[in-house]
């Protein structure tokens, strides 16, 4: 099986008027189709800046980003991107909200509305609408930016710290709630957090990063002895102690 993204040897330094910012050194990875892979790393590693590279935002000074074996451009449609504050406009309805990506890439068509309608009825924001943004919880919120993004069907998600706003218990829950989404919708994603649980719990890879510049640490694959596994049962497996362990000790020695 080819891969699906395939980043290749990227290096990329900032340069601002007080100087030069290494941010990624020599960076390689593969995602496979229908994979879900977690970036962790120190703060202020280069994890941003990593899921920038990948959608095309900023150029490597070295190395490729290839999808389906071709390169990613700026505003690529095929991937879809999540970041931890929602950007939900107060002004719109949750609906009209949901709706905004396809208006401003002028996609609306019958199917992607059908597709929309399902995915608010099926993550029960139906009734929800006609409200505005300030009257969901946090997690609805979160809940109808992800609608947003699925309803562009793009190839691939990219999530930056999407749930650390949130207070602990939203969180857990709402990280199941989007996970569970994801796995039913077969999307490919990589997950960008700090939180080592939060990794483990959803990712089928987690690629760990040194301090900056980030280079790969390790890729650890985690396979879990459980059946329908969710984020949150994830958390009840029996060998998730020791991925946290481990995953744990190399952040500290990279660190
Ligand atoms: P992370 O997401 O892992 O916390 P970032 O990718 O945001 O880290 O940042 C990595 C490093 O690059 C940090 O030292 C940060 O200050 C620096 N940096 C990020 N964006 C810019 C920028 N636009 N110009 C200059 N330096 C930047
Ligand atoms: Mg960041």
């Amino acid at each position: 099986m080819n891969p699906l993204l395939e980043v290749r040897d990227v290096s990329l330094s900032y340069h601002t008027p007080s100087g030069e910012t290494k941010a990624l050194s020599h960076i390689s990875f593969d995602l496979m189709p229908g994979e879900f892979l977690a970036v962790v790393g120190p703060s202020g590693c280069g994890k941003s800046t990593l899921l920038n590279v990948i959608c095309g935002l900023l150029r490597p000074e070295e190395g490729t980003v290839l999808m389906n074996g071709t390169p990613i451009l700026k505003g690529d449609p095929r991937i879809g991107y999540m970041l931890q504050k929602d950007h939900l406009l107060e002004w719109r309805t949750v609906y009209k909200n949901v709706l905004l990506g396809l208006e401003i890439r002028k996609e609306i068509t019958v199917d992607k509305l059908s597709y929309i309608e399902n995915m608010l009825r099926i993550y029960g924001l139906d009734k929800f609408r006609s409200s505005r943004p300030s009257q969901l919880s946090g997690g609805m919120r979160q809940r109808a930016a992800l609608i947003r993004t699925l309803a562009l069907k793009p190839d691939l998600l990219l999530l930056d710290e999407p749930f650390s706003a949130l207070d602990y218990q939203t969180r857990l829950n709402v990280s199941d709630d989007i996970g569970t989404i994801l796995q039913k919708e077969k999307k490919p994603a990589i997950l960008v957090t700090h939180d080592i649980s939060e990794a483990i719990s959803m990712a089928d890879r987690v690629i760990i990063l040194t301090k900056r510049p980030a280079s790969v640490a390790d890729i650890i694959s985690i396979k879990l002895d459980i059946e329908n596994r969710t984020p949150l049962s994830s958390r009840n497996a029996p060998d998730f102690k020791s991925y946290f362990n481990l995953i744990w000790k190399e952040l500290n020695q990279n660190a």
